[in-house]
């Protein structure tokens, strides 16, 4: 079977959408190219929109969803700063590890995995922090979590807080409303439910975030101020060169928001809720246990436990092998023991929800 067949329904990067594969064979424009730059202003617009938020400093970060993380953290914490970080999953851990490099004082807060994050254990962990942060869709287990609930508590309660949020596997999967929720960082990365190769961090900073950010963090690379100065201008309305823009990325990230856009974000968000519910479903007549906790699965991301007497690893390669199929393994504790399937962007369809549950019942 060939390459080009392959259907990865891995926990990312998902198969592209074909709009976002088709840029990035387009002609290379300069960084400078008014025209490049017309299409990065353009896609910051359409940030905007999958973000839900007003927010001047939304951009796309150069690196993978990580470097949102680690950009989120470099410029908001100062040493000693409190954080209270909810950890659910593989990357509230990470989340902890990266707060805890730039000097803040991390209280994290545990929760079994598979589960979402309490609103009311975290609000009891600290009176007073400065951040508090959050994995939406916790990849690792499938689930996810109410930041809304959480984000208008924090600043209930504490309004100079900082939230951030996790948005990797939930920007364009499932509704995310950035400034209702009272979210002031939150960034994600192209190659989950936004349907593009691996190499971008869509990401937005809220006007408090701002003013309460670290005015000179210790990386250069990721500090936002110098950054803002080339993907927004300067006051005096110059860009300034601040490092050669991934051209090609960003456009093929302008191509498939284009292309999430004018099917419309409420028609994106229904096709993956049908997808993942018929693959939910689909698993479940096969006598498969599902891993999250129910109510509080992803549609993007289902996490199905390996049965006794099979070997999960096995099914993996024969899906691969026989079917040009690729699924994730577990993380973290559970990587022979469950499975990850994600039905993410252009992937969130019906189709690719029966074809892996047809090439499953067959395996097993
Ligand atoms: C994938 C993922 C990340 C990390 O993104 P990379 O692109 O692998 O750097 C962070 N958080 C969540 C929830 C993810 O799913």
């Amino acid at each position: 079977m060939s390459l080009i067949d392959r259907v990865l329904l891995g926990p990312g990067p998902s198969s592209p959408y074909p709009e976002a594969t088709a840029a990035l064979a387009a002609p290379l424009l300069g960084h400078l190219d008014p025209e490049f730059l017309r299409i990065l202003d353009e896609t910051c617009d359409r940030l905007r929109t999958v973000f839900q938020t007003a927010n001047r400093r939304t951009l796309p970060l150069s690196g993978t969803g990580s470097i949102g993380m680690e950009a989120a953290f470099a410029n908001t914490v100062q040493p000693g700063d409190t954080a209270v970080i909810a950890v659910n999953g593989l990357f509230g851990q990470r989340m902890v590890e990266v707060a805890s490099r730039y000097g803040a004082t991390v209280v994290p807060v545990e929760h079994d995995w598979g589960q979402p994050v309490d609103t009311d254990k975290v609000l009891d962990a600290h009176p007073n922090p400065k951040i508090v942060a959050a994995v939406h869709a916790e990849t690792s287990t499938g689930v996810r979590s109410d930041i809304g609930t959480l984000g208008k508590a924090v600043h209930d309660r504490n309004p100079d807080a900082l939230v951030i949020a996790d948005c990797v596997t939930s920007l364009a999967g499932i509704p995310i409303a950035a400034d209702e929720w009272g979210i002031d960082i939150a960034y994600s990365g192209t190659q989950k439910c936004l349907g593009v190769a691996p190499g971008l961090s869509p990401f937005t900073v809220s006007e408090r975030a701002w003013e309460h950010r670290n005015p000179k963090p210790p990386t250069w690379y990721l500090d936002l101020g110098l950054i803002g100065d080339y993907v927004s201008g300067t006051a005096a309305g110059g860009r300034t060169y601040h490092h050669t823009a991934p051209v090609a990325m960003i456009a093929s990230l302008h191509a498939a928001l284009g292309r999430i856009l004018e099917e419309g974000l409420d028609a994106v968000f229904e096709r993956h809720r049908a997808a993942g519910e018929r693959l939910q479903a689909g698993l479940q007549d096969l006598g498969l246990e599902l891993f999250a906790a129910e109510g509080h699965r992803l549609p993007e991301l289902t996490t199905v436990k390996v049965p006794d007497n099979v070997d999960g690893t096995k099914i993996r390669h024969q899906l691969l092998a026989d079917y040009n199929i690729e699924i994730g393994a577990g993380a973290g504790a559970f990587a022979t023991s469950v499975w990850r399937i994600g039905l993410m962007g252009h992937n969130a369809r019906l189709d690719r929800a029966e074809l892996v549950l047809a090439a499953l019942a067959r395996l097993l």
